[in-house]
C-alpha cells in the first residue's frame, strides 16, 4: 500500500489527496494520489507552497494562466512617483490598492481630497467623515457621485523576488515529488524528507541561470519543465526544473545514489494547457552539480532578463490580443506613444514596449535562510 512520503502514514480513499507535480497555483495539472497525506499536503501547501506560488504570482498573473483551481491572485505595482499602490487583475486591469485620503487646512477651510474604488467605499468614507463634520450629507454626495476611470500617468513598478527557505523548500519538494512519481525510492532521497518538514536545513537547491537545459517542441510558449537523473556509476541524484521558462533551479537529491539508472522528464505547456514532449535534455556535468554552491544565489541578472523578456513578449502579445490589457495600453503610451494611432505593431516595436516594461521590474534573488 501507498504511503504519505513526509508522515509514512497509509494512504487510503480517507486521507488521499491529489498533489501537484508543479503547484496548482502556478498552472500545474500532473498530479498523483500516492505520494502525500491529505494532511501534509495541505500543510505544505499552507507555507512553503503559498510562499512559492506568491514569488511566481507575477508571471502567472501576467500570463493569465488557467489552474485546476481559482485565478491567480492580482499583483502589486506602485508608481515611482506617488508611492500610491495599484492592485493589477490577471486580465491587466489595475486598480487603486486602497482609498487614499489627504487632508490639508487652508485657514477656516479643510479640503479632503479622496480617491476611492467604489461608491460603497464613498459612502463608509464619508460616514467616518460625518463623525467629525456631522452635517455631511452622506447620501447626497454618495448619489451624486461619478465614477471615472483614469489612465495611469506612467507605468507601475514591480518587484520581482525569488527564493528564501520556505520557497526553496517547495522547489525541493516539487523534485522529490517528480522522483517518486517515476517511480523512485524514499529510501534514496531519505535525508531530504526531514528538511522538507522544516527540522533540517540542506544546501542542495539553487537557482541555475544559464542556458536552458530541457527544450520542448513548444518552442514559443511557456512551460514548466523538469528533468531528473539517477546515475549510480557516478551516485548523483539530481533535477533540473524550469518554471515559466525562466526561472530554473538545480535541486541535488543525492550524492550517494546508488539506484538503477533513471532518465525521466516532463513539461507542461501552460499557456495551450497541454503536456508537450521533451524534445532534448542537457544534462549537467556530474562535478559541477556534486561541487555547486547551493548557499549562495547566482546572480546572472541578464540571463534573468533575457528569459522574462521573452515570456513577457509572450504575455503582452496575448494582453494585446485580448484587448483587455491596461498595463499593455499604459506600457504603449509610454513607449509606443510616438507612433501614430493605428500603426501596425511590428517586430522591433513590441521588442520596444516589452523593454520598457522590464525597466519597470526589480528583480531581486533572495537567499535567506533564516526567515
Ligand atoms: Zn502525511
Amino acid at each position: 500500500m501507498a504511503t504519505c512520503y513526509l508522515c509514512k502514514s497509509e494512504l487510503s480513499g480517507t486521507n488521499e489527496s491529489k498533489e501537484h507535480i508543479f503547484l496548482n497555483a502556478i498552472g500545474g495539472r500532473l498530479g498523483t494520489k500516492t505520494i502525500l497525506c491529505r494532511e501534509c499536503n495541505s500543510s505544505f501547501g499552507e507555507k512553503p507552497d503559498a510562499e512559492l506560488a506568491k514569488q511566481l504570482n507575477f508571471v502567472s498573473n501576467m500570463l493569465n494562466i488557467r489552474r485546476e483551481r481559482g485565478t491567480p491572485p492580482d499583483i502589486r505595482g506602485t508608481l515611482k512617483s506617488t508611492g500610491e499602490q495599484y492592485l493589477v487583475s490577471p486580465e491587466g486591469k489595475p486598480a487603486l490598492a486602497k482609498p487614499s485620503f489627504e487632508k490639508t487646512v487652508e485657514g477656516e477651510t479643510t479640503v479632503y481630497q479622496i480617491k476611492v474604488r467604489s461608491h460603497d467605499e464613498l459612502r463608509k468614507t464619508m460616514e467616518g467623515l460625518k463623525r467629525h463634520h456631522p452635517d455631511i450629507n452622506v447620501d447626497e454626495i454618495v448619489n451624486n457621485a461619478k465614477m471615472q476611470t483614469e489612465p495611469l500617468s506612467e507605468m507601475l513598478h514591480f518587484q520581482l523576488v525569488i527564493g528564501g527557505s520556505l520557497a526553496l523548500r517547495s522547489i525541493c519538494k516539487t523534485a522529490v515529488n517528480f522522483y517518486l512519481f517515476k517511480g523512485g525510492e524514499v529510501k534514496h532521497i531519505a535525508h531530504v524528507i526531514p528538511y522538507l518538514k522544516e527540522e533540517t536545513n540542506l544546501e542542495i537547491v539553487n537557482q541555475y541561470l544559464d542556458d536552458s537545459r530541457i527544450k520542448t517542441e513548444a518552442t514559443s510558449s511557456v512551460s514548466h519543465s523538469i528533468f531528473i537523473i539517477g546515475d549510480p556509476k557516478e551516485r548523483i541524484l539530481y533535477t533540473y526544473i524550469e518554471f515559466f521558462s525562466a526561472f530554473s533551479f538545480i535541486v541535488r537529491l543525492s550524492t550517494e545514489y546508488d539506484g538503477p539508472a533513471i532518465t525521466e522528464s516532463y513539461s507542461y505547456d501552460v499557456l495551450n494547457e497541454v503536456e508537450t514532449p521533451t524534445a532534448t535534455i542537457n544534462p549537467i556535468e556530474p562535478e559541477f552539480v556534486r561541487t555547486y554552491d547551493y548557499r549562495r544565489a547566482s546572480l546572472n541578472f541578464s540571463k534573468l532578463t533575457e528569459r522574462l523578456s521573452a515570456v513577457l513578449k509572450i504575455a503582452v502579445g496575448r494582453q494585446l490580443n485580448n484587448h483587455a490589457g491596461s498595463i499593455t495600453k499604459d506600457a504603449i503610451a509610454n513607449s509606443l506613444g510616438k507612433y501614430p494611432e493605428g500603426t501596425v505593431i511590428t517586430e522591433a516595436m513590441a521588442d520596444e514596449l516589452v523593454a520598457e516594461m522590464m525597466k519597470r521590474i526589480e528583480p531581486i534573488i533572495r537567499r535567506n535562510l533564516s526567515d
